[in-house]
């Protein structure tokens, strides 16, 4: 009985070390992996038609960011093109295709943080920036502040020579039908199916990446939330809930219900866990969305990915847009929690 035991207790030593070193081996020069939201995405919602739109922007966006970290360049530089590639498309709620606010305006959030040396940019409730994330970028690189937002944010962007769009040309149709329709429900006094959390929607982007230096940086952009209250702000922009990156652990974007990430304080809680309890990615990133987001009762997921090159994607929705690309050059895209 004795032996049994000990052959036991040798072969669990044995299983943890595997575990460790696997995760603790480099698994690529550089990568990087993205998210277009989370919710409910299930098998069924869209036509194949619809599937393959979704899936050719994001390889697109996949292959721009692979290209600058394959010649070199740094992570944050592939972030911000990647992220900049979905806030331009109308199929995410970001930059253009974002959704509206209960006034029937966009209010777009985005953050940026380098690994390297911890330095961040975020801005919130921008009406008239195209890319936020360059905005977020620019207040990283070029501001003695971390975070500014509304009128001063875009104050800034002038004195940084920004691009400035119209209101209007964030909206597509498919946001304000469902904002006409919203808006229908609340007339009639019927509970929304959105504010009963049925139909949470998705959209918002986020990418985090690992170069060739080892240096990991993450980015999140956002509409945030059809309907929110004017003034709303959710958890894209702010550092620790939405977005983290800590070249000692690892680069995180968060998608879902803002104030659930941002009471978790899910991004920094996954990166903690590793850096001071020594869980890998996997098992942090799990922890921490399918146990303690899901017990304060938020939904949502994270792309991450740490710096030996370990992906982790975890969410507690019917799905999530995401993909990811290693030093293979290969794109991997997903959306459903089977795949
Ligand atoms: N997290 C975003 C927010 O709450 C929304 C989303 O990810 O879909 O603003």
């Amino acid at each position: 009985m004795k032996d049994v035991i000990r052959s036991l207790f040798i072969l669990t030593i044995l299983l943890f070390l595997i575990s460790c070193t696997e995760s603790d081996q480099q698994k690529t020069e550089f990568g990087l992996v993205l998210h277009g939201g989370a919710g409910s995405i299930y098998k069924g919602r869209f036509t194949a038609e619809e599937e393959k739109i979704y899936e050719d922007k994001i390889k697109e966006a996949l292959n721009a960011g692979y290209e600058i970290l394959k010649n070199n360049g740094t992570s944050i530089e592939a972030v911000t093109k990647v992220i900049t590639i979905l806030e331009d498309s109308p199929l995410f709620n970001a930059g253009k295709g974002a959704v509206l606010n209960s006034e029937g305006k966009v209010e777009l959030d985005a953050s940026i943080m380098s690994g390297k040396d911890l330095t961040v940019g975020a801005v919130a409730r921008l009406s008239k920036i195209k890319n936020p994330i360059l905005l977020a970028n620019a207040v990283k690189d070029k501001s003695k502040h971390v975070f500014l937002i509304g009128d001063g944010a875009e104050i800034f962007a002038v004195e940084q020579g920004f691009e400035f769009v119209e209101n209007e040309y964030f909206l597509t149709p498919e946001k304000l039908e469902s904002f006409n329709k919203i808006k229908a429900e609340e007339k009639a006094k019927v509970q929304s199916s959105i504010q009963k959390n049925e139909e949470f929607k998705y959209g918002t982007v986020g990418c985090a990446a690992l170069d060739k230096e080892g240096n990991l940086a993450a980015g999140t952009s956002t509409g945030g939330i059809m309907n929110k209250r004017y003034g709303r702000v959710g958890d894209s922009p702010i550092i620790g809930a939405g977005t983290y990156a800590n070249n000692t652990t690892c680069a995180i974007s968060a998608t879902g219900q803002g104030e659930y990430f941002i009471r978790g304080v899910v991004a920094h809680d996954i990166s903690s866990l590793m850096e001071y309890k020594g869980m890998n990615l996997k098992e942090a990133s799990k922890k921490v969305i399918n146990e303690k987001l899901k017990t304060l009762g938020g939904k949502g997921g994270i792309i991450a990915i740490d710096r030996y090159g370990n992906i982790a994607d975890p969410f507690n929705t019917e799905g999530m847009f995401r993909g990811y690309i290693l030093d293979d050059g290969t794109p991997v895209v997903k959306f459903y929690k089977e795949d």
